[in-house]
């Protein structure tokens, strides 16, 4: 299984304030709510599904939420697995 995800954030996510999950990377979370560390702090966090029709047929897109993250287009995210525990860093 794959124990980390890295993506450069988009204008679509700072805007509604998510991180993007690519679908094949949806086994490394849990499918209920979780919490991640950042900077010795514990955010809670949920993965939302989201029907979309950028292309046919009409598919899902996984965004994760963050309470008290904010997401900058432009930044990278990371986020490493680490036996059960989720961090995240923001470069
Ligand atoms: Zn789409």
């Amino acid at each position: 299984m794959k124990d980390s995800y890295r993506r450069k954030i988009g204008i679509e996510e700072e805007a509604e304030n998510f991180l993007f999950i690519s679908k094949i990377y949806l086994p490394m979370f849990p499918k209920k709510k979780f919490r991640i560390n950042k900077d010795k702090k514990k955010f809670d966090c949920e993965i939302k599904a989201v029907l979309c029709s950028c292309v046919l047929p009409e598919h899902r897109h996984y965004h994760l939420y963050i309470k008290g993250i904010k997401f900058k287009k432009g930044r990278l995210a990371e986020i490493h697995l680490k036996g059960k525990s989720y961090s995240l860093s923001i470069k």
